[in-house]
Order: structure tokens, then C-alpha cells, then sequence
């Protein structure tokens, strides 16, 4: 593409379509809008790209019948699946945002499978942060009361064959994909900011290793750049409980895409949602009574992980202990437990209550009616499946959680983590929206850097879901493919601009 190298000012690159950031939206925008037939530059900041999305679970949260779904003899539903988003993710989800991604899931998953995503036809069938082994479907707390009340459940958690952290997997075939389509991609290019002509964006300025350069986009400019949880003074502004916890990235989440879209006249939206998680196992946790500070179960154990975590450290008094007894310890398959022993244990929950710091009396009641329920195989309180309620039995064992209680545990910090869920406005065509609510011309965006999905709740998938959902969208509106990257609206933008400037 385009070098106009001049001896006085900085090289400028140009391309019908200018991607910012080469994680999982970055890659998606860039395949669509190269097949579209737009010439395509991707800047990354990083020496190579992947993002946050290479180091994650690769977990993509998708249903409605995909062919995974189908290949394991599961029946699911758009209806359903809505249904059950709509619920986990919230309250205040993005109901418009749900709805498109619910109707557009099926198309995706093939979508995904056509441009290198591998989802083997292998279940995972109990609780669990990340399957150790190369399961290509997991459970997400579909079959958890309140849930499974509100939709039928089936297993959506579609993911790359690798254990954990398999990310790198999709993301290697995404960009591959990405490169075979003829996508530019430069490396160790920081964006610094948006290029404004006439209220529309036609490129940014960055830097490579101190040297500046203009990028110029002919067609439009997609803003893929990650979340803010790296950026502590963005925190501070807007996400203040997540100050102090550990963060959830590749350390790049700086938010320089969002800020720049905001000095652009962008507006922002959910900038104060969190996803949070534990160092806690979920195996462990579905077999035991999960309690507040007050001594009180507060949610179901079979729900998915990240719902407790972010219940238990965002919303109850701490400390927050995993109850269990001996039984529940030795069912956990050996590999689940990481070596985990309990921090303390007791013969009397009256004296497990006192190492925990915990009020004796509330535990033993909340034994007690735990016990009564489980007696019968129900858990009265919650709806816990009869499959995980056992009635414990002394001695019993307490597992701390990093929501209050002890900073560490078997070596480990014991720190609550997470990622922010806010970010710019768009729209479904995934086009940025000024304060006033008009498409900002030229400028598109997707993944962490918007607002996704999530109003409170978060489901692990829906992050790289949304974000290669309507990455893919960024991409051809980007490129023109869709219409989407008209001058409507440019007054208000140039307004917007205008304000920002003054
Ligand atoms: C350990 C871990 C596990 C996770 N597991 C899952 C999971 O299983 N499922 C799920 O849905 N989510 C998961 N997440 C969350 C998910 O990975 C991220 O929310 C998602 O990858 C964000 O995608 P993105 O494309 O918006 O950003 P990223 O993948 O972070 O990509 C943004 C890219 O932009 C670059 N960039 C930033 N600013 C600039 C700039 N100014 N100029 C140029 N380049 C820039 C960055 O270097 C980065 O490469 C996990 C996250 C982690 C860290």
C-alpha cells in the first residue's frame, strides 16, 4: 500500500480501510473488509498481533443449533438462547445488541469454522473455568437455576482443541486467514490519534518506535484496540472498583482507542461494567455452600463461575469462603484441583466458622437448611441440580476466595480479577456514535473497546463473541460493503468534533 515517504514530513501510508489493533476484532474487520475488496492496513502496537484474544480461553459463546451444537445431538434455539443472554448478562444488558447476536450466531459459528476456527465435536460436561483437554463444546451455567427455568438449556461454549488458555489457537488461524487475504498488517505501530477532515475520519497518526507516521484511510477507520483495565487513571474516572484487583489482559488494554474515539466526539457507554473472576475452582465450588461474610449462601454454585465471583466481590460482605467436606474434596478429578488443600479444617462448623472469621452461629443454621434440602436431593434456597447436592459432613474444609479473607493461599495471590466491559457507542453496523447519537463518519469500532453485550453479568465467550461478531461488521461497513459508511450524520460528528476542540 501506499509509502509517500517525504523528506519533511512523517511516511504516510494509505488504504481503503485502516484497521487499529489486530486482536480478535481487528482480525475479523480486517477478513471482511479484504474480502470485500478493500485494500487493508491493520496496525498493531505489540510486536505481533493477537491481543488479549491470543492469550484468552478462546471460548466464543454461540447457539441457536450451530453445527457443533447439532454434530453432539444438541437442540438449542435463537428464542433460547436470547433468553438465557438476556438474563446472565444482565441487568441492563444491551437488549438490541443480544438480539442481533442471537439471530446472527448459527451464520457466525460457520462463519468462524469457514476462516480456520476448529470446534471439535466433544463436550465438556461439568463445571469448569477452562476444559484441560481439546473439547470443542462447554457448558456456560445453561442448566443452572435461575436459568434453566427462563430457557432450555444447551451447551454454548464453543472452543479451539487445546487445553486452557487455547486462544492462541483461533487467533493463529484468524490471522492467517486474515493474512491469505491480502491484509496488511504493521507491527509495533502505536495509533496516537484520529485524523478529522471535513467532521469524517480518514486516518490516524501513529508512531513506530518514535518515528511518526500517517495512516490515511480512503474508506474508513475501525477501532479495535481493547479494553482499559491497564489504564488506572481510566479507572479511576470510570470503573473505581476495579482499582487494586488484577487485570485481565495482555497489558495493552490501555484504552487509547476509546480516548481517541472520545477527543473524536464519540460518546461512551457501560464504562463502569466489569467482568471479575476468582482463583477459585469451580468443580470444587458447585459441591459446596459458597458464603458471605454474614455466614449466608447468596447464589447458586452451579451457575457459571464468573456470575459468583463477580456476586460475591461486587456485592456481598466479605470474606467469601467455599464450605466443603472431605467427600466433596475427593470428588474433584486430581487435574481439577491444581493441589489445592482447604486453608482450614474442622471437625465442628462452629470451629470453622472461627478460622474463617465467620459469625459461628449463621454458619451452622446455613448448614443446617443446606442439609435439610440436600437430604431430600433439593436445595430450597437456590435450585441447585440434585446432581451437585449431597448434605456435608464433618470434618469439614474452607477455601478461601480473594473476595476479603487472606491476600494469599498455597503460594498464590489471592486477588479478585477482571477486564471492563464499557467502551465507545456503536450501533449494530458496529458505526461509532456521537454524543448527539449520529454515526461519526468514517469511524467504526468493535471488541472491548465498545460496549458490548453486557449490562452486570458476564458469560465467558461473549467476549470474543461480540467482538468478532461485529468486528466482522466493522470491517464491511469500513469497506463499504454495507452502506454503512455514508456521510449521514456528519454535521452532528463535526459538531461533536467541533466541542471537543473548543
Ligand atoms: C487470560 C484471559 C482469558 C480470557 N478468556 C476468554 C474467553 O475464553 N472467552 C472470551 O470471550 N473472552 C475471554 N477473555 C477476554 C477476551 O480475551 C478479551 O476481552 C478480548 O480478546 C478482547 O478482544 P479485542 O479484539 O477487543 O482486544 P485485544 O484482543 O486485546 O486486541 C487489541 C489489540 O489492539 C492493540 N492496540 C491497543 N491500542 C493500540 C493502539 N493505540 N495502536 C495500535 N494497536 C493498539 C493491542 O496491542 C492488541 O493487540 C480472556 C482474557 C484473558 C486475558
Amino acid at each position: 500500500m501506499a509509502d509517500t515517504t517525504s523528506d519533511t514530513g512523517p511516511s504516510v501510508f494509505t488504504a481503503d480501510v485502516l484497521v487499529v489493533g489486530m486482536g480478535i476484532a481487528g482480525a475479523c474487520a480486517s477478513i471482511e473488509a479484504a474480502e470485500a475488496g478493500a485494500t487493508v492496513i491493520a496496525l498493531e502496537g505489540a510486536s505481533g498481533p493477537g491481543g488479549s484474544s491470543a492469550q484468552s480461553g478462546g471460548e466464543v459463546y454461540l447457539g441457536g443449533g450451530t453445527a457443533t451444537q447439532r454434530a453432539l445431538g444438541i437442540s438449542d434455539t435463537v428464542e433460547d438462547m436470547r433468553a438465557f443472554l438476556t438474563a446472565a448478562l444482565g441487568p441492563n444488558a444491551d437488549q438490541a445488541k443480544i438480539d442481533e447476536y442471537c439471530a446472527g450466531a448459527v451464520e457466525h459459528h460457520d462463519w468462524l469454522v469457514d476462516h480456520g476456527a476448529v470446534f471439535n465435536h466433544k463436550l465438556w460436561d461439568t463445571p469448569t473455568w477452562m476444559p484441560g483437554d481439546d473439547s470443542g463444546l462447554m457448558w456456560m451455567g445453561e442448566r443452572a437455576e435461575p436459568y434453566a427455568s427462563l430457557a432450555k438449556p444447551a451447551a454454548r461454549g464453543h472452543r479451539p482443541p487445546g487445553p486452557n488458555f487455547a486462544g492462541n489457537l483461533l487467533m493463529d488461524s484468524l490471522v492467517a486467514t486474515a493474512e491469505k487475504a491480502g491484509v496488511d498488517l504493521h507491527c509495533d505501530v502505536k495509533a496516537r490519534s484520529l485524523i478529522v477532515e471535513d467532521g469524517r475520519m480518514v486516518g490516524v497518526r501513529a508512531t513506530q518506535f518514535g518515528e511518526e507516521r500517517e495512516y490515511r484511510a480512503t474508506g474508513g477507520v475501525v477501532l479495535a484496540t481493547g479494553g482499559f483495565v491497564d489504564n488506572d487513571r481510566m479507572l479511576e474516572q470510570w470503573a473505581p472498583q476495579q482499582l487494586g484487583k488484577d487485570k485481565v489482559s495482555d497489558g495493552r488494554d490501555d484504552g487509547s482507542g476509546i480516548e481517541m474515539g472520545m477527543e473524536a466526539g464519540a460518546a461512551v457507554r457501560r464504562m463502569h461494567q466489569t467482568e471479575t473472576a476468582m482463583l477459585i475452582i469451580p468443580r470444587l465450588v458447585v459441591g459446596s455452600m459458597l458464603v458471605d461474610g454474614d455466614g449466608h449462601r447468596f447464589i447458586n454454585e452451579e451457575v457459571y463461575p464468573g456470575l459468583y465471583c463477580h456476586a460475591a466481590v461486587h456485592h456481598r460482605r466479605p470474606p467469601v469462603w467455599v464450605i466443603i467436606d472431605e467427600k466433596g474434596i475427593e470428588d474433584v478429578p486430581e487435574n481439577e484441583l491444581w493441589g489445592m488443600q482447604p486453608m482450614h479444617a474442622a471437625e465442628t462448623i462452629e470451629e470453622l466458622a472461627a478460622d474463617c472469621g465467620l459469625p459461628a452461629d449463621a454458619l451452622a443454621d446455613q448448614l443446617r437448611r443446606y442439609n435439610e434440602g440436600a437430604a431430600r436431593g433439593e436445595d430450597p434456597q437456590f435450585g441447585k441440580s440434585a446432581q451437585w447436592v449431597r448434605p456435608l459432613e464433618p470434618p469439614f474444609g474452607a477455601y478461601p476466595t480473594g473476595a476479603g479473607g487472606p491476600d494469599t493461599f498455597n503460594g498464590l495471590p489471592l486477588k479478585a480479577q477482571g477486564f471492563t466491559l464499557g467502551g465507545l457507542h456503536t450501533d449494530l453496523d458496529s458505526r461509532v456514535l456521537s454524543r448527539a447519537g449520529e454515526p461519526i463518519p468514517g469511524l467504526f469500532a468493535a471488541g472491548r473497546c465498545t460496549h458490548g453485550l453486557h449490562g452486570d453479568g458476564y458469560i465467558s465467550g461473549t467476549s470474543l463473541g461480540d467482538g468478532s461478531f461485529f468486528g466482522r461488521r466493522a470491517g464491511r461497513g469500513a469497506a463499504g460493503a454495507t452502506g454503512a459508511a455514508g456521510t449521514d450524520g456528519a454535521s452532528a460528528a463535526a459538531d461533536a468534533v467541533g466541542s471537543v476542540q473548543a
